[in-house]
């Protein structure tokens, strides 16, 4: 049963306001300290990493490199450089482990503009204008590989919002400025989670990449599920919670490569039925879950 207006009040009213937002606050931390220190370098002379992004040197030492940005390279007819092919394994192995998508949510700065638009279309009530598959989004990555493939280029990348989000806070170009505004007023006011949830190449990238990652959101306690649906309001990837929390045979591993371990739900949760853990299943006591019969109306 709903006991208040917005999601978590209960998950604040029982475990606390700090407790209810550790995650929401652990990633910000993480995506502004990254976005810090890849600033710090250009803005203040302190270079600790030098690049962005897409390509980047950590103390002169540790190469990082896009994955996604190699296998356009490759579309595109051109080899990379060995020092970015390096790079690019560590980044892909880093995925496969921990979820492509954590990406999204933990390091990915136009995360920020998204969820600050989901925020603000919820407290004004907006609806959906449109409402696009969610496969949309492989689509726009199928593209952007064909594009390669046939322009002999990365074309992908002027106008990646990713990259735009860097290049705009190092040198204030405007292109850049004008797609992340379009983006946000696409999220406030045609699609719900528009962007990231259905369009955008590089999440729908770092998804395939996550799809046997082996750190998961797990609803063992699902047991305990009330039906309150505030981990649905709060999740960018709806879909990918039924399963784990009302499949009365189905694991209680969130499996979809599309959630992006951002541990919202998670926080907002007053009766603790989510946790982080590995994907390999564990004895699930909750199959016998009295609530599992009752499915929540998520509309997605
Ligand atoms: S879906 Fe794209 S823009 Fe959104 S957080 Fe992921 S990589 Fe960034
Ligand atoms: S299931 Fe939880 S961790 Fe995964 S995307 Fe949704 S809110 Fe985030």
């Amino acid at each position: 049963m709903k006991k208040s207006s917005y999601p978590g009040y209960e998950a604040i009213r029982r475990k606390g306001w700090l407790a209810a937002h550790k995650w929401l606050l652990l990633r910000r931390l993480s995506q502004l300290s990254i976005m810090a220190l890849f600033l710090v370098g250009p803005l203040l002379g302190v270079w600790i990493i030098t690049g962005n992004l897409n390509s980047s040197l950590t103390l002169e030492t540790l190469p990082l490199t896009d994955p996604y940005l190699i296998l356009q390279s490759l579309a595109a007819g051109h080899i990379p450089q060995g020092t970015a092919i390096i790079g690019g394994l560590i980044v892909a192995l880093f995925y496969f482990v921990v979820g492509g998508r954590a990406f999204c949510s933990w390091v990915c700065p136009v995360n920020l503009l998204t969820d600050l638009a989901f925020r603000l279309r919820e407290k004004l009530g907006l609806r959906s204008a449109t409402s696009l598959p969610r496969y949309t989004r492989y689509l726009m990555l199928l593209a952007t590989m064909v594009i390669a493939f046939v322009s002999g280029g990365i074309a992908w990348e002027l106008v990646n919002p990713v990259s735009m989000f860097h290049r705009g806070i190092i040198f204030g170009t405007g292109l850049a400025w004008l797609i992340l505004l379009a983006i946000f007023l696409f999220d406030l006011f045609v699609s719900r989670r528009g962007w990231c949830g259905h369009l955008c190449p590089v999440g729908a990238f770092y998804s395939l990449l996550g799809t046997h990652s082996l750190l998961r959101v797990r609803a063992d306690a699902r047991a305990r599920c009330d039906d309150c649906m505030d981990c649905y309001l709060v999740c960018p990837e709806q879909q990918v919670l039924r399963p784990a929390l009302k499949g009365a045979d189905t694991s209680p591993v969130i499996n979809s490569p599309n959630c992006t371990n951002c541990g919202r739900c998670i926080d907002v949760c007053a009766l603790d039925v989510f946790q982080f853990g590995i994907r390999f299943d564990r004895s699930d006591s909750s199959r016998s879950s009295p609530n599992q019969a009752a499915s929540p109306s998520t509309g997605v």
